[in-house]
């Protein structure tokens, strides 16, 4: 059977996450959090002491490091490190990295590969732009700033992290700027994307509205 590939890409916080998990649990597909895989890539870089800023260096690093998703969780190097990525450090340093396009190209390609295997829900920031330009369906979840990172502070306090709300958005905008403004794959709507602003939305209607999309896209 011929492998699909749904793409939702979008800024942090516009409810990605959570929406491409439950739509790929629905569907009986694979979910490739790509974010997870910069993360864990910030992760190697960071261990090693190298400069985030030095993309070859970076790159290096990436390369020798062992990268893997199993079943929602993320390995480095065999070790599950799924709770260590998701500290505001590890964003930003995952954002800083990822303007290199040395590191995207090995990332790009680690995706390729999971995406090989299996029918999957692919979410991130360039997946329907450049890594699967084909995909199936292509969705772009937008939100306001404001409601992003409350929702981002929520999650935060939800896993017992005591966050300052005006740092988790400042945080956010310098991620939407770095990551919006870099000069490899920046954050775009791709071509052919249909986009959903999540504002004023449920998680479960944007799920909805998502599934109903893919039957859809699928049935064409
Ligand atoms: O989605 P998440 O917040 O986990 O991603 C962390 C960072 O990794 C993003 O701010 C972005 O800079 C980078 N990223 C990317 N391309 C992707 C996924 C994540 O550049 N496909």
């Amino acid at each position: 059977m011929k492998h699909r590939i749904i793409t939702i890409d979008g800024p942090a916080g516009s409810g990605k996450s959570t929406v491409a998990r439950e739509v790929a649990r629905r569907l009986g597909f694979t979910y490739l959090d790509t974010g997870a895989l910069y993360r864990a890539a910030a992760l190697a870089v960071i261990s090693s002491g190298v400069d985030a800023r030095d993309g070859v260096a970076c790159a290096s690093v990436i390369d020798k490091a062992e990268i893997s998703l199993h079943e929602d969780k993320v390995y480095l190097d065999g070790r599950d490190v799924s709770s260590d990525i998701r500290s505001p450090g590890v964003a930003e340093a995952a954002s800083a990295i990822a303007v290199h396009a040395d590191v995207r190209k090995r990332l790009t390609a680690l995706q390729r590969e999971l995406a090989d295997r299996e029918s999957i829900v692919a979410e991130g920031r360039d997946t329907g732009s450049v890594v699967f330009p084909g995909a199936d369906l292509k969705i772009f979840l937008d939100a306001d700033i404001a409601e992003r990172a409350r929702r981002r502070h929520a999650e935060f306090a939800r896993k017992g992290m005591d966050a300052d709300p005006s740092e988790v958005f400042e945080s956010m905008r310098r991620r939407d700027e770095q990551d919006g403004s870099r000069r490899h794959s920046p954050l775009r709507v791709p071509e052919n994307a249909f986009v959903v602003d999540t504002t004023h939305l449920t998680q479960e209607e944007v799920v909805v509205k998502i599934l109903s999309m893919v039957r859809q896209a699928l049935a064409d």
